[in-house]
C-alpha cells in the first residue's frame, strides 16, 4: 500500500461513497433539477448557517466566482500573501475579474495584522482602486484561525464597509480541532468556500455559501467560468456522503499528524506543527535529490522540498505513519 503524504486531495472515494455515487438520483443541474445537487446544497446551507449553497467543480473556481461576485472591475480585495486565492490560483481575480489584489503579510500564526488591514483600505479617490473585500482563509497552511480573531476581523470589515469572504477549504479541520461547530466559525462572513475534495474525501467538488443575492451572482460567474455541470448529482452524492460520514473522523488525521510530528522530532528533525492535518519538516538541501527516489522505492509519496509539507488524510492510517517514519529514519542514517 502506497502512503501518499503529498496532500489530502489524493484520497480515493471509499466503497460506500462509490455506492452513493452509483445510486444517485440525477437531473440536469443547469436547469436546476438535479435532486442530488439540490439536496447537497440545501444540506450544506443548513449545516453552515447560510441561505444558499452552490456546487462548483473546484475550490479555485468557487473562490474566483466569489471574488467576481463581491468585486467589480477596478475593485480591490485585501488578502494574505500566503492565501490560496492570492498565491495558488494563477492570479485569476486579476486575469478574469479585473480585480486588483492587495496582498498583506501573514503572521507566523496565519493571521493578518488588523492594523495593517485597516491601513491598506484606500480612500475614495480616483487615483485608487476601490477596496471592497477582505478575504481570509481557515485553516491556512493547516493553522487554525481562532473565533476571537475572526470576530475582530469581521468587526473591522463591517466598520469600514468591506464585504468578507472566507476560504474555508478545510473549515471542518478547524472546527474539529477547536471543538466548535463549523457554523459558528463561518458566522458573520458574507461568503464561505468549503472543499469536499480535501480531507472530506470526495473526488471533486466545492461549495460556496452565501445569501441568495450573492449566490445568484456566483451562479452567473460559474457559467462564465465554464463550471455549470449537467448530471452533477454523481459528485453531489459523494459530497453528501462526505458531509455525513467524514467530518468527525478528521480527528484521526490530526492524531496521525501528531504521531508523525512526534516521531520526526524524536529522530532529530526540525519540525513545524502539527497544524491540524499538516506537518512541515526541514530537509538538508543535499538530501533532497535522493529523497523522492528513495521514498518512492518504499512506496511513500512526498513533494520534495527544503520545507517538506506532509499531509494526513483518510487513506493514511497509523501503520502508514510508522512506515513513513522508518523512511525518514533511514534518510538520517545515510551519509
Ligand atoms: C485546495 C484549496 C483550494 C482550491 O481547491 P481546488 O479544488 O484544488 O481548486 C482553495 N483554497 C485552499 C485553502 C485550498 O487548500
Amino acid at each position: 500500500m502506497i502512503v501518499d503524504l503529498r496532500s489530502d486531495t489524493v484520497t480515493r472515494p471509499s466503497a460506500g461513497m462509490r455506492r452513493a455515487m452509483a445510486e444517485a438520483e440525477l437531473g440536469d443541474d443547469v436547469f436546476g433539477d438535479d435532486p442530488s445537487v439540490n439536496r447537497l446544497q440545501a444540506r450544506a446551507a443548513e449545516m453552515l448557517g447560510f441561505e444558499q449553497a452552490l456546487l462548483f467543480p473546484s475550490g479555485t473556481q468557487s473562490n474566483l466566482a466569489a471574488l467576481m461576485s463581491h468585486c467589480a472591475r477596478g475593485d480591490e480585495y485585501l488578502v494574505g500573501q500566503e492565501a490560496h486565492s492570492y498565491r495558488f490560483e494563477a492570479g485569476g481575480g486579476a486575469v478574469l475579474g479585473s480585480i486588483q489584489p492587495q496582498p498583506l503579510a501573514n503572521r507566523a500564526d496565519g493571521t493578518l495584522e488588523l492594523a495593517e488591514v485597516e491601513a491598506a483600505i484606500k480612500p475614495d479617490d480616483p487615483h485608487f482602486a476601490r477596496t471592497r473585500l477582505l478575504a481570509l482563509e481557515n485553516t491556512i497552511g493547516g493553522r487554525v484561525l481562532q473565533r476571537s480573531y475572526l470576530e475582530k476581523a469581521l468587526e473591522l470589515a463591517k466598520r469600514r464597509n468591506l464585504a468578507t469572504h472566507l476560504d474555508g477549504a478545510r473549515i471542518f479541520n478547524a472546527s474539529v480541532k477547536l471543538g466548535i461547530g463549523a457554523q459558528e466559525l463561518c458566522a458573520g462572513f458574507d461568503s464561505v468556500s468549503v472543499c469536499l475534495s480535501k480531507g472530506l474525501g470526495a473526488p471533486a467538488g466545492t461549495l460556496l455559501l452565501a445569501n441568495a443575492d450573492l449566490i445568484g451572482k456566483a451562479r452567473r460567474a460559474r457559467k462564465i467560468l465554464g463550471g455549470a455541470m449537467r448530471q452533477a448529482g454523481m459528485l453531489a452524492a459523494a459530497g453528501l456522503y462526505a458531509l455525513e460520514n467524514n467530518v468527525e473522523r478528521l480527528a484521526e488525521d490530526h492524531a496521525n499528524a501528531e504521531r508523525l510530528a512526534n516521531g520526526l522530532r524524536e529522530s532529530g528533525y526540525e519540525v513545524e506543527g502539527p497544524h491540524t492535518n499538516m506537518v512541515f519538516v526541514r530537509i538538508a538541501p543535499k538530501k533532497i535529490p535522493s529523497l523522492k527516489m528513495q521514498f518512492e522505492k518504499k512506496q511513500i509519496l512526498v513533494l520534495p522540498g527544503a520545507r517538506l509539507r506532509l499531509v494526513t488524510h483518510l487513506d493514511v492510517d497509523a501503520a502508514g505513519i510508522e512506515r513513513a517514519l522508518d523512511a525518514f529514519r533511514a534518510l538520517t542514517k545515510e551519509a
